[in-house]
């Protein structure tokens, strides 16, 4: 079985080559093509053609195929349906702002969370992806657009912290020099609160910025909304939040998408701050996207700012998140859903 280079650290293809009778020079050589994205092995114009035909044999370069594009006529974010050599699709999304690019990225084909007001969890699982998969969707971005992505959230499709490894593995190669080379700080992770994973993030005291989709003060509006909290209530995630915090020094941003009559009153602001009282962290207000099917409404501005104030009040830093790309869908699950349906109509 070919093996995937794009997923490879260059110890390991210094290992592979050094196998093959290669000298190091040539792993770096190859890693920093495999690296600037070229898509097949005929691209390495300064490696020999003999070493090119083993190179063929034994490995594969994954890339991703862009099969929709939706642009918002509003702020020119840019929403794409990609697809791996194996047909499966994801979503990402780029987005402008006045310090650059950001590339929103899936980390899954589909999620196994289950969270209610989320199509993406709506549609089920499919499949992990690999962290040459990840990567080649920031390389469809900045070649359709000319462009060159400066921060990275790890907010598309899928749980992160459930596809641990690969996710690392990504966090590792994009952040490595010979790379892409974006810096762990222009990063962020997005979890809905694995606690075990957390816990085993910390210890990697990456300088990455972490999101926790907490949505609720309390676990029984938590529940209903995040399957997930059956298995780590809100006490145990916070308390691995507090550990997260200790050992890398980072504030957490924990995301609240505030849903009309769910999670919007100030009582709930207030129980939410009595939670996070003297914790680093920064709340970040979203309006609930409504998902088709899911009956869930954005609260109103009013009862927002009125949300925002009693958290202020009680010493918390909050905003609302600005939304992009809102007349396209942009947030995650949705083009893919639609896709899938326009395939099964044909
Ligand atoms: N699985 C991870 C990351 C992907 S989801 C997580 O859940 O954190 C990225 C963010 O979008 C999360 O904060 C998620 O809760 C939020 N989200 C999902 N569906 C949404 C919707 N319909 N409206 C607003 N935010 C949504
Ligand atoms: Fe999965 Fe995140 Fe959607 Fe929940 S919000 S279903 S964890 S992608």
């Amino acid at each position: 079985m070919p093996k995937d280079i794009g997923s490879m650290y260059l110890s390991e293809l210094k290992e592979e080559l050094a196998l093959l009778g290669e000298p190091a020079y040539r792993a770096a050589q190859i890693y920093k093509w495999v690296q600037s994205g070229v898509k097949s092995f005929d691209e390495m114009t300064n490696v020999s053609k003999k070493l090119r035909e083993i190179l063929i044999k034994n490995y594969y370069i994954s890339f991703a195929t862009i099969e929709k594009k939706l642009i918002s006529d509003y702020d020119d974010t840019r929403k794409y349906l990609l697809s791996f050599n194996d047909g499966e699709t994801v979503e990402s999304v780029l987005m402008k702002y006045h310090h650059g690019y950001t590339s929103c990225i899936s980390t899954q084909a589909g999620c196994k969370m289950g969270c209610t007001f989320c199509a993406t969890g709506q549609g089920g699982f499919f499949r992990d992806l690999t962290a040459s998969e990840m990567l080649s969707q920031l390389r469809a971005e900045q070649e359709d657009n000319g462009i060159r992505i400066s921060n990275i959230v790890l907010m598309g499709m899928g749980e992160p912290l459930d596809n641990y490894d690969n996710v690392l593995r990504f966090l590792h190669l994009v952040s490595s020099e010979d790379g892409m080379n974006i810096g762990m700080r222009h990063i962020s992770l997005s979890t809905c609160g694995l606690v075990p994973r957390i816990y085993e993030l910390a210890e990697e005291r990456l300088q990455l910025t972490l999101s926790v989709s907490l949505h609720a003060p309390n676990d029984q509006i938590r529940s209903r909304t995040m399957p997930v909290n059956r298995k780590y209530p809100i006490g145990e995630l916070l308390k691995a939040c507090r550990y997260y915090i200790e050992k890398t020094g980072r504030r957490i941003s924990f995301e609240y998408a505030m849903i009309d009559g769910v999670n919007d009153s100030d009582a709930n602001a207030a129980e939410l701050a009595l939670r996070l009282k003297g914790m680093l962290c920064h709340v970040n207000l979203i309006p609930v996207n409504a998902v088709g099917g899911t009956g869930y409404k954005k609260s109103r501005q009013e009862r927002i700012r009125s949300f925002i104030a009693v958290l202020e009040k009680a010493g918390l830093t909050a905003t609302v998140r600005r939304t992009l790309g809102s007349d396209i869908n942009a947030s995650c699950g949705q083009l893919r859903r639609a896709y899938k349906k326009e395939e099964k109509t044909e």
